[in-house]
């Protein structure tokens, strides 16, 4: 009985798996107490999210969004979370079948669902959250890998001291394979000042051989770019936008000149993407439920070429530590040595 019961119940799942249909939840890993200046770690969602006997031998994948509050980051992940169920199994539907040649953006009327996103400028939770399903993939090598999806709330919004912001971004980006950077408008000398602060520090905790870099990718989205004249919305744009702001002038300063040679060597690499603006709708409509049929068309052709960029299985990025891929399991063993660190 209880084996038909479990054939009945993956059916049933199986079936619902259709469009953009998700199954999860965001599960808070790390909590950054704002009053009493804690960093505390739910033991709970560790074991849930890395130990599960279904990726712990998995090497990983992990993505995580940071960037001030209400700057479409939650927004911007739901999308992400599209590409990944139209594109992979995931720990909740193992037995789905991929279709090669899926239009991953589904139905223009399909309501956005995952994060929770189009919260209030008054957010109370700072912290670290993870989707809790988790895609799977194997690639040509017969490597087993797992991917998570990740967001950061709370850096930058006024309840955040500038240490807080410091700790939250060092322990997403030590965390993290693939560190997105969702900027506004455009990049300011303040914002690798930032940078520059949070990789020294991680640099200071975390990494045992200073000849390796501490952080992977590093990818600059930027939202609401308004000149798309001098470089244009994308990912070509965006890199030449960067690397034309990392790039050491003579009419820098010395910190200046400092910073951009920090900055660029503490990540394998930094690139950059550049966005239109979504359109009225999007950006002031407060009943708008996310639908991609309202978003200015040219932004949902940037957003097309943009997850994929991210989560493709060609281009996905693998975490290491210290220059060493590691599993699930272990990956779990050095957030807890991260957060032990941070505490202090
Ligand atoms: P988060 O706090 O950064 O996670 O922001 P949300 O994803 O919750 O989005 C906040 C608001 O910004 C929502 O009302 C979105 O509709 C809107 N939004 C999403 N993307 C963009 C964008 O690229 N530009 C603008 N101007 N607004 C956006």
């Amino acid at each position: 009985v209880r084996k038909i019961l479990i054939i009945f119940c993956s059916t049933l799942l199986f079936a619902s798996c259709k469009g953009s249909e998700i199954f999860g939840e965001q599960v808070q890993l790390l909590n950054f107490e704002n009053k009493n200046k804690t960093v505390t770690l739910a033991e709970g969602a560790l074991e849930r999210l890395f130990l599960d006997p279904q990726v712990s031998d998995r090497e990983v994948v992990i993505v995580s969004i940071a960037g001030a509050l209400r700057k479409g980051k939650s927004f911007l992940l739901n999308y992400m979370l599209r590409y990944l169920y139209a594109n992979y199994r995931s720990i909740n539907t193992p037995d789905k079948v991929i279709n090669e040649a899926n239009d991953w953006i589904g139905d223009p009327n399909e309501p956005l669902k995952g994060f929770g996103w189009k919260s209030s400028t008054q957010r109370e939770t700072t912290g670290i959250l993870f989707w809790s399903d988790i895609f799977l993939h194997e690639t040509s090598n017969g490597d087993k890998i797992a991917i998570y999806l990740v967001d950061t709330q709370g850096l930058f919004d006024h309840y955040s001291s500038p240490t807080d912001n410091i700790r939250i971004f060092s322990l997403s980006a030590l965390m993290s394979s693939v560190q997105i950077m969702n900027m506004f408008n455009n990049l300011q000398e303040s914002d690798l000042d930032f940078l520059q602060f949070a990789t020294e520090v991680a640099l200071f905790t975390a990494v045992d051989d200073e000849s390796i870099k501490p952080f992977q990718k590093l990818f600059y989205i930027i939202r609401d770019w308004s000149t798309p004249d001098e470089y244009d919305y994308g990912h070509e744009g965006g890199n030449q936008f960067i690397k034309s702001f990392l790039k050491i002038r003579d009419f820098h300063s010395e910190e200046s000149k400092k910073v951009r040679q920090y900055v660029q060597k503490s990540f394998d690499s930094i690139e950059g993407f550049l966005m239109p603006h979504p359109g009225k709708i999007v950006a002031r409509n407060s009943s708008y439920d996310g639908r991609w049929g309202l978003i200015d068309e040219d932004f949902v052709d940037v957003m097309k070429e943009l997850v994929p960029l991210l989560l493709a299985p060609k281009n996905l990025v693998v975490k290491t530590v210290n220059g060493v891929t590691v599993k699930a399991f272990e990956l779990a063993v050095h957030m807890k040595q991260y957060i032990d660190l941070f505490k202090s």
